[in-house]
């Protein structure tokens, strides 16, 4: 199994990335905030308390999102492999990838970390909440919040997979193709 984590801050992205790999390696996407932003259309109870989060630019409790990316993954196991986009974003989210990857007999093969300057995310943020009806996406002050809780909580990840040797770093500026094909040589190496 081919078991790609895309990392990097609001904005670096991600999502625009991760639907050209899933097609180029035939890969189970799995997007948490698409999951939850699901959940929030559907009104169902996961949905209503992710919101209350998500509204603010807070992460979702790691119990809440862990249990739903868990159970998402059992569903595809005959995958051929999964790109997680949007997970893991803590170390108890890392931890517990690692340990339900294992048991499915199986494991990260790589994390593909997006470097985009910060002053970059912000300008494509705002540009995208113009057309992604994103709430989240259309203030500054959550846009903030969001990449503070970034560099608080996730950031640190990209330590947990160079440590596993891991780590594939890759410039997140240029044109959508230029980045893509980046991407597709660090998966090959
Ligand atoms: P995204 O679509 O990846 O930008 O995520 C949008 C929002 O969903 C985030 O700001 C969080 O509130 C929530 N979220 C998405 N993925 C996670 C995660 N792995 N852990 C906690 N919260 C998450």
């Amino acid at each position: 199994m081919l078991n790609i984590v895309l990392f990097g801050p609001p904005g670096a992205g991600k999502g625009t990335q991760a639907e050209k790999i899933k097609k180029h390696y035939n890969l189970m996407h799995l997007s948490t905030g698409d999951i939850f932003r699901k959940n929030i259309k559907g009104s169902t109870d996961l949905g209503l308390l992710a919101k209350s989060y998500m509204d603010k630019g807070d992460l979702v409790p790691d119990e809440i999102t862990i249990k739903m990316l868990e159970s998402e993954v059992n569903k595809h196991s005959s995958s051929s492999g999964f790109i997680f986009d949007g997970f893991p974003r803590t170390k108890d989210q890392a931890i517990a990838l690692d340990e339900f990857l294992s048991s499915n007999g199986t494991e990260v093969t790589k994390m593909i970390a997006l470097n985009v300057p910060e002053k970059e995310l912000i300008k494509r943020l705002i540009d995208r909440g113009k057309d992604s009806g994103r709430a989240d996406d259309q203030d500054e002050n959550i846009i903030a919040n969001r990449i503070q809780v970034y560099e608080k909580n996730t950031a640190i990840l990209a330590g947990f997979y160079k440590q596993q040797n891991k780590l594939a770093e890759v410039d997140g500026l240029g044109s959508v193709e230029v980045i893509t094909s980046r991407i597709y040589s660090a998966i090959d190496n």
